[in-house]
């Protein structure tokens, strides 16, 4: 059967807030394609929604190349893939943290994007969202690396809304502050116990949180550009402070 629906990718989409995005943009009317490094999770997401899995890594070129020469009409845009490694201060930085955060956060948006902007373009009402965080919006202890990322994630996207004035695009950041995946267990090394204690004493968001939301700009009439959207627990003022009940 051809298919009718217009098509959203979604990097990221194996766990957390991507594999939530891709339930939400199918139940948006979408064709999801859902990328991700495990590709046995996306395949079985893609089945439940009736999507397409592809396999992607983005800090690998030829991953990206071969992922995009499989998708040759997208409409939407989800920049999703991305994470942190470590939690330590700058005097005792790791390289290699630092440039996992890098490569996957900042050059796998910049890669992707670059690879799907002309069919983006061409579909005549393209959107590109990109989930940068709360550490986009300024320093906090120990952070460097990652809110460093994420300030450069930004700067790529926020430039990118100017650079396309007067193209049929539009470009949404999406800002979450603490959201319970697989994200601490990621930053910890899978150290549970260590993951848990960012969660501890509030209620945190969930992917779906954030997925409604995303689904939400990206059903939008095509004149209407959410430029950035920051979303937070309540119990959550920024990166340093929030409110925990003992
Ligand atoms: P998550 O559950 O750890 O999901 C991260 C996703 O990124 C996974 O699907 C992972 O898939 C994918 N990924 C990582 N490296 C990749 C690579 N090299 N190539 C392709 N995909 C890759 O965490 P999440 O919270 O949903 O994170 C999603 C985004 O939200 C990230 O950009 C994160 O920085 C941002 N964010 C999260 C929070 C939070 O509190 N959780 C807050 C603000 C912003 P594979 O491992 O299968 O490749």
């Amino acid at each position: 059967m051809t298919e009718t629906r217009p098509t959203a990718v979604v990097t990221g989409a194996s766990s957390g807030i991507g594999a939530a995005t891709a339930h939400a943009l199918a139940g948006a009317g979408f064709h999801v394609v859902l990328g991700a490094r495990r590709l046995d999770r996306c395949e079985k997401i893609a089945a439940e929604i009736d999507g397409t899995a592809l396999p992607l890594d983005v800090t690998d070129a030829e991953s990206v190349a071969a992922f995009a020469a499989a998708v040759p009409e997208a409409r939407v845009l989800i920049n999703n893939a991305g994470g942190a490694k470590g939690l330590a201060p700058v005097a005792d930085a790791d390289e290699d943290d630092w440039r996992w955060m890098f490569e996957t956060n900042v050059m796998g948006t910049l890669r992707v994007t670059k690879a799907l902007l002309p069919t983006l373009i061409a579909s005549g009402d393209g959107h590109i969202v990109t989930v940068t965080s709360i550490a986009a919006l300024g320093p906090y202890d120990n952070g460097a690396g990652y809110t460093g990322a994420k300030h450069a994630q930004a700067m790529l996207h926020r430039t990118l809304r100017a650079e396309l004035l007067g193209q049929p695009v539009r470009l949404t950041e999406i800002l979450p502050g603490l959201v319970e995946t697989e994200f601490s267990l990621v930053r910890f090394d899978g150290d549970a116990d260590k993951a848990a204690a960012p969660y501890r004493g509030l209620t945190p968001l969930t992917g779906d949180d954030v997925a409604d939301v995303i689904a939400f700009a990206v059903t939008r009439p095509s004149n209407v550009n959410l430029d950035q959207i920051v979303i937070k627990p309540r119990a959550q003022y920024d990166a340093m402070r929030a409110h925990r009940e003992a």
